[in-house]
């Protein structure tokens, strides 16, 4: 059950695609001042080395966010693209793990929320990873920072884990917010069902939260079902929604190759109202620079509200 590691994928265009739409959606969020309530239920170890064992030199950042730095901010020279502020935030938060200018640290969802919180706003963040290894790592990765009791991590299922943190406590004026990112690796295909059913869940228990929800756009029932679960998720709870598509595609293959991952897709039910315009000037960007050939594209879709 445990091969996945997010180590040899840290970077990759998925991860461009989900960082880029957590970074926009938490920076909205935090326009007012109210605490927010932040829960990761795939956390993965948090911080990846783009130049370690896994990685082999970049892995699949060498088709990512390395190629997107190369294009948007090269060492020397005009930049390949004109880039969009989702974009720039996105790279700047990149860069902010990687003082010397190369590439060398990416950081994963939970240190990419820890780094926007605010101690003012009195922010929580809930990180839930079960892989032994990676639970282990990430423990220690957050325990280098001085977070104190602001950042929690629990080695259990993050599905469970979700149930009993919705609602989430009301703050000092009776506001309560909530941004939630679901995550998983999608190595088991009943994690596609517990997706469903755990944002099904959680829009009974909490319907004003935002969630966001990644998943790998493949050619299995499941993973083509799985947006369109909880589109109607969303509407039962009358609820807006935004789903994005990031495909980079693939060059000519020789016979017996696999492209690997080639799309990803990400699904926000209560997403910002500002998002699909400003994710509607990045992709066609990203598509630009990191796209390889054939079956490349991207959409962003959102309901009327
Ligand atoms: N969210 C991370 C990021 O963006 O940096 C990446 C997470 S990775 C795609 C999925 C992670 O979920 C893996 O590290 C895996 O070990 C973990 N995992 C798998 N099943 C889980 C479960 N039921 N509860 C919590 N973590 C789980």
């Amino acid at each position: 059950m445990f091969s996945y590691r997010h180590a040899f994928h840290a970077g990759n265009h998925a991860d461009v695609l989900k960082h880029l739409v957590l970074i926009a959606t938490l920076r909205h969020l935090q326009l007012k001042e109210p605490s927010i309530t932040l829960i990761d239920t795939h956390a993965g170890a948090g911080l990846y080395r783009l130049d370690g064992e896994f990685a082999d030199k970049g892995g699949e950042a060498v088709d990512g966010v390395m190629k997107l730095f190369a294009a948007c901010r090269p060492a020397s020279g005009a930049p390949a693209v004109e880039t969009t502020p989702l974009i720039d935030d996105y790279l700047d938060m990149v860069a902010g793990f990687n003082p010397s200018g190369a590439l060398r640290v990416y950081p994963g969802s939970p240190f990419v929320v820890q780094r926007l919180m605010r101690a003012e706003s009195r922010d929580r963040l809930k990180l839930f990873e079960l892989h032994p290894t990676d639970g282990k790592t990430l423990s220690a990765n957050i325990g280098q920072l001085d977070a104190g009791r602001t950042v929690v991590v629990k080695r259990e299922d993050g599905f469970e884990g979700l149930k009993p943190l919705l609602p989430p406590p009301a703050d000092a004026q009776g506001s309560r917010r909530a941004l939630v990112l679901v995550d998983p690796s999608y190595e088991i295909k009943s994690d596609y069902g517990r997706v469903s059913a755990c944002i099904q869940d959680a829009l009974q228990r909490f319907a004003t939260g935002t969630y966001v929800v990644w998943y790998p756009v493949i050619p299995r029932t499941e993973a083509h079902d799985l947006p369109r679960k909880l589109r109607g998720h969303a509407q039962r709870a009358g609820r807006s929604w935004l789903h994005a598509t990031l495909a980079i595609g693939h060059p000519p293959l020789e016979l017996d190759e696999r492209p690997g991952l080639t799309a990803s897709g990400v699904f926000v039910i209560n997403p910002p109202h500002t998002l699909a315009a400003g994710l509607k000037a990045a992709l066609p960007v990203l598509v630009d620079v990191l796209g390889r050939g054939r079956g490349q594209g991207q959409a962003v879709e959102a309901s009327a509200s």
